[in-house]
Parts: C-alpha cells; structure tokens; sequence
C-alpha cells in the first residue's frame, strides 16, 4: 500500500503513531524500535504494509519504504508541505473513511511544488479543498453582517469573507480574490499577496 505520513507521534521510549493517508483512509498505526525509523518522517510517501497485531483495530507498520521526491531537498519546500500535511491531519483527525480526491490533491501537490512557488501550490490546493468540501464562499456577503463586499475584501479562517467595517485587517482586492475562487487560480496575485493568504491558511483549514 501507498500513503502519505501525515502524523507522528512518540510512544513510550522509542515506539511511534504513525498516521498515514491513502487512497481510502486516515489511520494510524503502531511502528516499533526506534532505532530503525529511517523512512519514518512527516511528509515522507511511504510503501508499508499493515499487520494486524493481538489488539483490536491497532495495525503495526511494517516494510516501510520511501517514497522521495526530489524536491524533499529543498528546505523551504519541505517545510511548507510539512505544515500542510500537519493541518491536513488536523483536518481529518476523527474521519476514519475518507474520499479518493484528499490523495489525488496530496499527489498532485507533490507534483507542482517541485516547480513552483510552494505557497502558491499550497493556497490554489486549499481552493480545491474548499470547493470539494462545498465551503467556497463566492458570493461575498460579509459573514458577519451580511453586505455585499464590493471592493475591499477581508478574509479570515477558512477564507471566510467579512467587510471592512467588520474586521479590522488589511484587505484583498475583491476581483483577485473573485478569480481565484471561481478558476482556483492565483494568476492575479503576487507572491506577497500568497504569502497573506498562507498565513490565513495556517489558521487551520
Ligand atoms: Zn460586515
């Protein structure tokens, strides 16, 4: 089987809770002796298999292998598909069964990143999340008050849009952010603009 280790955590002495992501599910599994957990690593694509072991739904983790990218060198890189992953996992920490499309996005990131801006392939992914899970935001009323936004417009945690009057924050330029929401393109925003947005991002997703 094929996944990506979206979490881990230290057992004990040198046991771990490795929580991988495949094509079916998030879940976790045991993995022993530390001293052999070279593949084991947030972030890291990983072949394993899951052996069942004397304990009711606890899986060991065994014949791991890895799976790298050539862009898991590139620290900047590395670091910022770590901390997706991380919020990922928080995302879907009580979901046991989950959709193909949470994979195929892990997998299509892993392809782009390796030419471009890491933030940017980050928030137009988080787009794609949003539009899948039906929490994309596209008519701009202000969450709080509910006016129509028209220029100036504030995004906080989940890229949820608030007025001006309601939140005191720097803005986004309303059309940019109406692109990128209806074509899950960043095209019209520049790559400090991304870095705003990653920052909301971070919030949790
Ligand atoms: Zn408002």
């Amino acid at each position: 089987m094929q996944g990506y280790i979206i979490n881990v955590s230290k057992v004990r002495e040198e046991d771990l809770l490795v929580t991988i992501l495949n094509q079916k599910k998030v879940k976790t599994l045991y993995r022993f002796y530390g001293a052999r957990h070279s593949h084991i690593h947030l972030g890291y694509k990983i072949d394993y298999e899951a052996h069942p072991t004397n304990k009711d739904n606890l899986f060991q983790l065994r014949n791991v292998s890895s799976l790298p990218y050539k862009w898991m060198l590139n620290k900047e890189k590395f670091y910022v598909w770590q901390q997706f992953l991380q919020l990922l996992y928080k995302h879907l920490r009580d979901i046991n069964e989950i959709d193909e499309f949470y994979y195929n996005l892990l997998e299509k990131i892993s392809l782009c990143i390796e030419k471009e801006n890491p933030y940017r392939v980050i928030v137009e992914s988080y787009l794609k999340l949003l539009n899948f899970e039906g929490r994309i935001h596209s008519n701009f009323n202000c969450f709080i008050c509910g006016n129509v936004i028209e220029h100036n417009i504030i995004l906080v945690r989940g890229f949820l849009p608030a007025c001006k009057n309601c939140i005191s924050k720097r803005g986004f330029d309303a059309k940019k952010i109406n692109t990128l929401f209806k074509e899950k393109n960043s095209i019209l925003l520049d790559d400090e603009e991304i870095a705003k947005l990653y920052t909301i991002i971070l919030e949790g997703l």
